[in-house]
């Protein structure tokens, strides 16, 4: 991600934080700052190893989740239900794409269709500012098909 990205979402955190009279604590711009570097989505559990791993801040999960609910008021980042899990992913900068999802592993793959795209941007909403959206298309990955495949026929070769 480039600097002039996380300076800018600093930025709105900073003025987020001053609107709402919350307290500037650095873990929320360490958080915020790790967000950023991170590429597609991510669970809290991953989060808290990455924030671990940069052992910049010693930052509990609890802290973590309360700052996520923040960051997702400052519209900074986005909170997905991908089946039974809680996704986020960051908000600024992050093109509009799709969501496939695995029924099986719960793999989630990014889809990027420029055509759905087009479709989203030019309707007409009524009386309405769309931020973004979200669309979640479910179905079963290629590896899971062919694990069921497998399996299937070793269930008929068993049969003979
Ligand atoms: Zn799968
Ligand atoms: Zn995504």
């Amino acid at each position: 991600m480039e600097e002039n990205v996380k300076d800018t979402v600093k930025q709105i955190l900073t003025d987020y934080l001053q609107a709402n009279k919350h307290r500037k604590t650095p873990e929320r711009y360490a958080i915020l700052d790790t967000i950023y570097s991170i590429n597609g989505h991510f669970d809290i559990e991953a989060l808290y190893h990455i924030m671990e791993d940069k052992g910049q801040f010693r930052v509990s999960r609890a802290t973590l989740y309360n700052t996520i609910i923040l960051l997702i008021d400052a519209n900074l980042v986005i909170k997905h239900q991908f089946g039974n899990s809680s996704q986020f992913e960051r908000a600024y900068n992050n093109e509009n794409h799709h969501h496939m999802i695995c029924m099986q592993c719960g793999k989630v793959t990014e889809l990027q269709n420029d055509e759905l795209l087009k479709a989203i941007n030019d309707s007409k909403l009524n009386k309405f500012h769309p931020y973004h959206y979200s669309l979640y298309i479910y179905g079963i990955c290629n590896k899971c098909s062919l694990a069921k495949r497998r399996k299937n026929k070793q269930i008929n070769y068993r049969e003979k």
